[in-house]
């Protein structure tokens, strides 16, 4: 079939020219169809073919267009700011009216001019071309009557000049660009585009290039290598200019025009290729000649040079800045579709009469464009849309996702549509990674191993997509097939973990890592360009990663708390959960929770550290408990002894004990009165009596009220009782 084989000029090494931004203007869509669909090739040679790039990008920061922008705005701002101050609304409404009037005889001469018939035989795609323009032409046309009517309407300087901008500006320029000559006026007009659009292309999660070169570092180089095209006889000096002879180069048997074949170049191709600011085509020796040297007029930044004061073609920086960096052989050379004729066309005619080689480029990758809304985009039809805008209301990954889903090299829309597809699509896979997480979290050791039938076949799906994914890459990277094949195979694992069968962990895994990785190589998962081991080994990796085990911690604390508090707990359980998360839970994950009466403090720690401290706080604790139990416990033994004393009522206690059989005979109360051998007792041993039988009926009747109604033999009992469950506890 018509696929060619891909060969680097030197084994796996692929050298990568990138025509980059020409900085005047804010990047819009184009420019991010054309920058992300390269990314995405080089990322997918890069990161999935596994070759080593070179890649290349270059800034043009000399142009017609930089050049226009920075002097209108430069002359713009200062007509305004003097008309404020000198209030002469009467002057201004004037100055105006013949902007206007300069700005309609210039739009409807271009639609004149386009509506002259094209002569017999013209192709049928210039004939398009042209309906196009003229379509465009006419479109300006009215939409300027919109900004006349905005004049009319005006009051005020400040109002009368928003409308008029354009007119003003181009009539400023025609009368004094001449006199702007301050090259920073330019250079600074390029640096602030050319910051913006490096930017935009972070934003974006484009991959930096691995170098990039400025056209105005460039001079000397490319005027030695117009010399050396002049001294090959290809290029010619006219009226300080220096034009590509393209007779003289064909003449020799090269090949010119190798990307668009064919010999007529329409006037619109050609004037797209010269710039605005270009001479006229007397100077030249057949009209298809092209500018590598352009004399510069007063108003332009110009270098010196053999030829006199000028500066370079357009086309010219390419060829000089990719020569000088990779060389005379390029394997790639990149650029949005509108770049292959004549700007590509015309970079490898310099090169090849350069270097006098046969073939400079090896492939061509060039960008399909981008269609809004089924329309070409421009700021007339106001549907310009800058990266910027775009990003406001769309992701990166969104964005990135919506250009994969198409054919690079094809045209596309951008519209409602194509946005919400690839939204649905990323949906689609962040659902599937949730589901499998939430899989991968249970325990896979306490499941039953090996594979079921689901299993084997869902193992034989997964390589039949790997095959086929690689397959769709080497046929012309057709990342919308791979996409695809990658949506399928999600659907297939979706049925998979919702059968009846628990899936396998290891083998979803396997699955899941599998399409993680080919959408990073497709530059949708950020990371993976960091320089390092990283933040911390144990810290690292995903969000969910990181903060799983905190939420498992507190979802679990949550169903405890819920728990107790649907059976009622009393505080003491909701206390001790509070506890065990404090003294386990959190200790484990390295936190450090300090409690105090007003609120809860927590700290990072290393969890052993903690560990050890909530160990330590335990021992104290269980020290300074044992200790108040062997208080107790000695309390309560004194008071069982107090008690059994305290057990003999008054009238019996000279009976027993150590009374027993010591007295002859006892009073009413129970007193002795006389010893065993019948002698009385003397005063002072009754007196010592009595106080003595006193005091007892105070132990006893305080004895008896503490007893209560279970009687002093219970109460004893119990006593003993509790004293033994203490001593337990105690080591
Ligand atoms: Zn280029």
């Amino acid at each position: 079939d018509d696929i060619d084989l891909f060969l680097p000029v030197s084994n796996r090494t692929v050298t990568w020219y990138l025509c980059g931004p020409t900085v005047y203007d804010a990047c819009h869509m184009g420019h991010a169809r054309a920058y992300l669909t390269f990314d995405i090739l080089r990322r997918l040679m890069e990161d999935y073919f596994h070759y080593n790039i070179l890649y290349q990008v270059n800034i043009t920061d000399v142009d017609d267009k930089i050049i226009l922008r920075a002097r209108q705005n430069k002359l713009f701002n200062e007509y305004k700011a003097d008309a404020v101050s000198a209030n002469d609304y009467k002057a201004v409404e004037s100055y105006v009216a013949g902007a206007m009037g300069a700005m309609r005889n210039k739009l409807e001469n271009k639609v004149t001019e386009l509506e002259e018939p094209l002569p017999e035989g013209t192709p049928a795609k210039q004939i398009e071309k042209r309906s196009e323009a003229l379509a465009e032409a006419k479109f300006k046309v009215e939409q300027f009557a919109e900004a006349e009517a905005g004049v009319k309407e005006a009051t005020t300087i400040e109002s009368i000049l928003v409308p008029s901008r354009d007119a003003v500006a181009a009539q400023l320029d025609k009368e004094k660009g001449a006199t702007v000559t301050d090259p920073k006026i330019f250079e600074d007009h390029a640096r602030r585009f050319e910051r913006e659009f490096h930017e935009d292309m972070a934003s974006l999660g484009v991959r930096e290039p691995d170098v990039v070169t400025r056209v105005t570092e460039y001079i000397p180089p490319i005027v030695e290598y117009i010399e050396g095209i002049v001294k090959n006889e290809y290029a010619y000096e006219s009226n300080g200019s220096v034009y590509f002879d393209t007779n003289a180069f064909k003449g020799e048997g090269y090949d010119y025009r190798k990307l668009k074949p064919g010999t007529e170049t329409s006037a619109e191709e050609m004037a797209e290729g010269e710039g605005a600011l270009v001479g006229g085509s007397s100077e030249k020796k057949h009209p298809n000649d092209f500018a590598l040297w352009k004399a510069s007029k007063p108003g332009e930044p110009s270098w010196e040079s053999p030829w006199g004061n000028g500066r370079p073609g357009w086309h010219i920086e390419c060829s000089v800045m990719a020569s000088d960096i990779i060389g005379e052989n390029i394997d790639i050379h990149g650029g949005g579709v509108d770049l292959m004729f004549p700007h590509h066309d015309n970079e490898m005619a310099q090169a090849e009469a350069y270097h006098q080689c046969g073939q400079w480029v090896n492939y061509f990758f060039h960008a399909g464009h981008l269609h809004i809304k089924g329309l070409k985009m421009s700021k007339s039809l106001k549907n310009f849309i800058t990266i910027r805008q775009a990003l406001e209301e769309h992701s990166p990954r969104q964005l990135r996702l919506m250009f994969l889903m198409q054919p690079w090299d094809k045209p596309m829309n951008y519209s409602d549509q194509t946005v919400d597809d690839a939204k649905a699509k990323e949906k689609y896979f962040k659902n599937f990674f949730g589901a499998v997480k939430s899989v991968l979290r249970t325990d896979f050791v306490s499941e039953r191993q090996g594979w079921t039938p689901a299993d084997r076949s869902l193992r034989e799906v997964l390589l039949k997509v790997q095959e086929s994914v690689h397959a769709s890459l080497c046929d012309n990277m057709k990342t919308y097939e791979a996409i695809q094949i990658l949506v399928d195979l999600v659907q297939d694992c979706n049925k998979y973990l919702t059968a009846e069968d628990k899936p396998k962990n290891l083998l979803i895994k396997k699955v899941a890592i599998y399409v993680t990785k080919m959408l990073r190589v497709f530059g949708l998962i950020e990371g993976g360009d960091e320089i390092g081991f990283g933040e911390s080994s144990s810290a690292g990796g995903s969000k969910e990663a990181v903060v799983g085990p905190f939420v498992d911690a507190f979802v679990e604390f949550r169903e405890k708390v819920r728990t107790a508090a649907k059976s009622k707990s009393g505080p003491g359980e909701f206390l001790s959960h509070c506890d065990e998360v404090r003294d386990s839970t959190l200790a484990n994950l390295g936190i450090r929770v300090e409690d105090s009466t007003e609120t809860s403090m927590w700290k990072m720690d290393d969890p052993e550290v903690i560990r050890k401290e909530v160990e330590e706080k335990k021992q104290r604790a269980a020290e300074a408990a044992s200790k108040k139990a062997r208080a107790k416990v000695d309390r309560l033994e004194g008071d069982v002894t107090k008690a059994k004393n305290a057990a003999t009522t008054p009238t019996e206690m000279f009976k027993t004990g150590s009374h027993a059989d010591r007295w002859g005979s006892y009073d009413d109360n129970g007193k002795p009165t006389t010893t065993k051998d019948g002698e009385p007792l003397s005063k002072s041993q009754q007196k010592s009596m009595a106080k003595e039988q006193k005091n007892q009926e105070k132990a006893h009747a305080k004895l008896v009220k503490a007893a209560g109604e279970k009687g002093i033999d219970a109460y004893i009992a119990d006593l003993e009782k509790e004293i033994e469950g203490l001593k337990i506890n105690l080591v």
